[in-house]
Order: C-alpha cells, then structure tokens, then sequence
C-alpha cells in the first residue's frame, strides 16, 4: 500500500496526525527532499529505508514502489500533494502495476502564507475568491490561464513557484487591469524558522524580493485582502438568522 503524504508546509509539526502516524509505521519513505522538513524523518521506525525524489525520475519512483509492494510505502510531498504535486503520473504507474493507494492530505504552503500574513484570503465586499496559479516556466501554462486574464477579476491570487520572475509577473499584473499600487506579499518559506515576510504592492515586488534575495521557496499574494477596508462578514451580524442561531435585533 502506498500513501501520498501531505507533509505541510515545512514545520513539522504541521503535519497531521494521520501523515504522522504513517511515517511511523512505513517502512519505505520516498520523500520530497527539495522541501520536506527532514525533521519528519527522524520518526521513521528502525530499518525504514528513506529514498529522496529530487534525485530521481518518476520511472525510479514507481520501481522503488514496486519493489516495496508487500510493504507500507510514504510517499512525502511538501503541503498538501493536490497542488503542483506530480502525484497524478505516480498513481497512474501504480494502477498500472496493480498497487493500491490513498492520498493523505496537507496544510498546503498557501495556508501558511496566510497563516505568516495573518490574512484572510476571503474578505466580504472584497474577495470572495482565490486564484492559485503560477508563472509559465518549464512548465507551460495554458493561455486561457495567463495571469493577465486572472487580475481581471481582481480577487486574490496566490502564486506558486513564480519567486524567480516577479519582474514579469508584476508586469502581467497590471497588464491585466490591476493598478500598480494594488498590496503585494512575498512570504518565504511560510512554518520554517528562517520564515521570512515582505508586504509591498504589485509594483514593488521585483525589487523586494531582489533586495532581499528571494528567488525560491515563496509564495506571492496579491489583492486586495491585503488592504484596510472590508465588509462585516454576515454569517457573525447580530442581525442576520441561520440554521444555528436567531437574530438578536
Ligand atoms: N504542494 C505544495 C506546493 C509544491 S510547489 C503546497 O501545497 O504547498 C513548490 C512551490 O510551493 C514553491 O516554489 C513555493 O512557491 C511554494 N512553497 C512550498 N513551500 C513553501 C513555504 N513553506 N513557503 C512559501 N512557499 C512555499
């Protein structure tokens, strides 16, 4: 049996306590070492054997989880595994060899970004959606997806794995209809000890992350969820009645 693991963002105790419970008992960990907090092996029980991806190919994954068929089988990715995880080809080698799986989820890197800002991605009368996407790199980037056309909505947006080019990213920002003084954060490696948070505009963003040397392992947030100004949320209005509570006025 293998089990995609969630590792979380990078503390580790993030983690939950299903993906903890796991590590335990596997008895191969093939774990995302480019972002895993190898803290989390530290648990694994005697004669585990750990293996780390970021040396390998997915045909070398798949074969090291073939050879472990019998056995229990981790398969760490940082954050939740549902987001730029790769996981989707592992599990398709593993139909195809007969291996059974399941997926545990992760407090994905996004939530901690939140978490570091002390932010709420969601505010009434201001956002009521998040765009997760990321700049074209290696990876392509379908055209109806180009972050241009998301700042057109102007609701909050999260981007992954974009660190290297804000220059550009900053550009399709505005180019998409967001004003340049729009609030802008970086947060590098959100739950680390090294965390790291930079709060400027979409315009400033280049050159924070320049100054600062940050070229991986963050995340950029942009919207205005960032800003003063929002709506009570009704579901906590004393004058508004739900399924659990009356109005009071
Ligand atoms: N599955 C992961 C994302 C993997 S893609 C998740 O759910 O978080 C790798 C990218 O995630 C990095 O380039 C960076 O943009 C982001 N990332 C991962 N961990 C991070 C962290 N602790 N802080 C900030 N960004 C992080």
């Amino acid at each position: 049996m293998v089990y995609f693991v969630g590792a979380g963002p990078g503390a580790e105790d993030l983690i939950t306590v299903r993906g903890a419970d796991l590590l335990r008992e596997a008895e191969l960990i093939i774990y995302a070492g480019s972002l895993v907090n190898e803290k989390l092996l530290l648990g694994a029980k005697a004669g585990c054997k750990v293996m780390n991806s970021a040396e390998m190919t997915l045909e070398q994954v798949a074969e090291a989880m073939k050879a472990a068929e019998r056995q229990i089988v981790v398969r760490l990715h940082t954050g939740d595994p549902s987001i730029y995880g790769a996981i989707r080809e592992q599990m398709d080698e593993l139909d195809r060899f007969g291996i059974d799986y399941e997926v545990v989820p992760g407090v994905s890197s996004f939530c901690a970004a939140a978490a570091a800002l002390k932010a709420e991605y969601t505010l009434p009368g201001v956002s009521q959606s998040v765009i997760i996407t990321r700049m074209e790199g290696r990876t392509a980037v379908p055209p109806k997806e180009d972050i241009a056309l998301f700042a057109a909505h102007q609701a909050t947006i999260v981007l992954f794995l974009s660190a290297g080019i804000l220059k550009e990213a900053g550009a399709r920002l505005i180019d998409g209809g967001y004003s340049p003084d729009t609030p802008a954060a970086i947060v590098y490696k959100a739950s680390w000890p090294d965390e790291k948070v930079f709060r400027t505009t979409i315009s400033g963003l280049y050159e924070t992350a320049h100054q600062n040397k940050i070229t991986k392992t963050a995340l950029i947030l942009v919207g205005h969820f960032l800003g003063g100004t929002y709506e009570r949320s009704k579901l906590y209005d004393p004058s508004f009645a739900h399924e659990f509570r009356e109005a009071s006025k």
